[in-house]
């Protein structure tokens, strides 16, 4: 007799329902496990079979075949070791139920003891859009699982929890209020808070702009100019993650093992600082065991890249993608992986390979070729998808003695950002889209509109600094993020001029 048991398998940051068939034949005792395994799931022979006879159940005597349907989906990871234990439980003729709405994910250890895994909620949630309305999972991810609404979670401890519960002693469900959650655990709480930045007010205005129209900024200064500071503090002004914001970047750590045990739900957008010897699948992501990189971790949140321009070329242009499309294709042998990744940029560099040019107290040591050399590292092309780029000198010793010590805290900054992001929102709820550094070129002609006399000085102001199809475009974005800022319907000349600043070249 076949038995089946329920189970789901990640695919990228989604799930495919898997059924589990266990057969039993009159052969030499064996297991096989068939159904595109990786290793891991092959060696789910080994832990399940001693998982069941160590849990005080009998383990057939035959020949166990065990196959994972559909066969054409390549399946990872430790999280079948459960189903196949149930079904082979069931084929012995344990009752455990037969029902093919309820699923069962988790990792078994020798001694029967159920392991955490990662990605359950993709898994849980994949499960729920193909019908399943119970499912059973490690006690350690039942609070993530009970994220999904309309699912009932228990969590178990052992393979023997499992039994029980369609015998006598059934396990508690677990449940989770997902909106209380989010509201009690938005974190407000920032190591790096604005308030400790000493001067700097042009930097800062820009990176609230940036922060308020989901721009890529490049800063350009000295070491010791706060430019990484500044890059920190950002995390502090961005707007608190919308649910479904917060869900799909909680599938993202999930799959990565990167969820806190205590904190099934991220709260807080992700803050990626990436050094540039870290490994183009590191950042972008891959390798022969796909993983989501730091592009992807970075989703909705922020990646910073300090010494952007000591980058190797390579890494820097597979970025582009990403960057235009919020996603990243990750190819394979087989198929492919889609991660999504849409992150804000912020990039640091010197201005120059000595790092003091332009500065007001030492000397650069470069010559021109050099300092050409330095910068021609960052390609028209990346550039062209960073709408801000300033300059960011380093204070003086005087101007650090005589600034005052506090400056605005974040928290209200923070409040301004959000005010325009919800205005962006309500703006284009039609379109798919959230913030102004999305605006296609259409669209721009649509929302970024100029009355006669700010076209005109545009126009003029195009021509002295020969400004390219593209950065036109970008001052446009800039300007209606500005205008957001200030509440004005339109864009005016104020908020032009404004823009304007922050198309300083490099
Ligand atoms: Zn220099």
């Amino acid at each position: 007799m076949v038995t089946k048991a329920i189970t789901a398998a990640n695919i990228g940051i989604n799930s495919c329902k898997i059924e589990v068939e266990v057969d039993v034949t009159n052969s030499l005792p064996s297991m096989n496990i068939v159904g595109l395994p990786d290793s891991a799931v092959t060696e789910a022979r080994e832990r399940v079979h001693s998982a069941i006879k160590n849990s005080g159940f009998t383990f057939p005597t035959g020949k166990v075949i065990v196959n994972l349907a559909p066969a054409d989906i390549r399946k990872e990871g430790t999280n079948f070791d459960l189903a196949i234990a149930v079904g082979i439980l069931k084929e012995q003729g344990v009752e455990i139920s037969d029902d093919m709405t309820t699923a069962f994910i988790g990792e078994l250890s020798l001694d029967g003891t159920i392991r955490k895994v990662n990605g359950v909620l993709p898994l849980v949630s994949g499960l729920k859009n193909n019908g399943v309305t119970t499912v059973f999972v490690p006690l350690e991810n039942a609070k993530e699982a009970a994220l999904v609404e309309g699912v009932v979670v228990y969590g178990a401890k052992h393979l023997c929890d499992i039994a029980n519960h369609f015998a006598d002693t059934k396990l508690e469900r677990t449940v989770v209020d997902i909106n209380k959650y989010l509201e009690e655990n938005a974190n407000t709480d920032y190591t790096f808070d604005f308030k400790d930045v000493k001067g700097q007010q042009k930097a800062k205005k820009a990176l609230e702009i940036a922060a308020a129209g989901g721009h890529n900024i490049l800063m350009s200064g000295s070491p010791g100019s706060g430019k990484t500071l500044m890059a920190k503090c950002l995390a502090s002004i961005l707007p608190p993650l919308e649910l479904q914001e917060a869900l799909e970047l909680t599938k993202i750590y999930s799959i990565s093992g990167l969820l806190q045990d205590d904190k099934p739900l991220m709260t807080k957008r992700p803050y990626r600082a990436v050094h540039h010897t870290a490994s183009q699948n590191g950042i972008i992501g891959g390798g022969s065991n796909p993983k989501p990189g730091e592009i992807t971790l970075a989703h909705r949140g922020v990646l910073f890249l300090d010494e952007m321009v000591e980058f190797p070329r390579q890494v820097l242009e597979v970025l582009r993608q990403p960057l235009e499309d919020g996603e990243v294709v990750i190819s394979r042998a087989k198929n492919s992986i889609k991660y999504p990744s849409k992150f804000m940029l912020v990039g640091a560099m010197n201005p120059c390979p000595c790092g003091f040019l332009g500065d007001k107290e030492k000397n650069c040591t470069c010559s021109d070729f050099q300092i050409q050399r330095y910068r021609s590292k960052l390609s028209g092309p990346l550039l062209d998808r960073i709408d801000i780029v300033i300059n960011v000198p380093r204070l003086t010793t005087d101007e650090l003695i005589n600034t005052k010590s506090e400056s605005e805290p974040s928290s209200k900054i923070r409040e301004r950002v959000v005010r325009a992001r919800k205005i962006q929102a309500k703006r284009y709820a039609e379109e798919g889209i959230f913030t102004n550094s999305e605006l296609s070129s259409k669209q721009i002609k649509k929302y970024c509109k100029l009355d006669e006399k700010t076209s005109d000085f545009l126009k003029i102001a195009a021509q002295k600094y020969q400004l390219s199809g593209r950065k036109f475009d970008r001052i446009l974005k800039l300007a209606r993020t500005v205008a957001d800022l200030s509440g004005a319907e339109n864009i005016m000349l104020e908020h032009v001029t404004l823009a304007l600043q922050y198309k300083t070249e490099i």
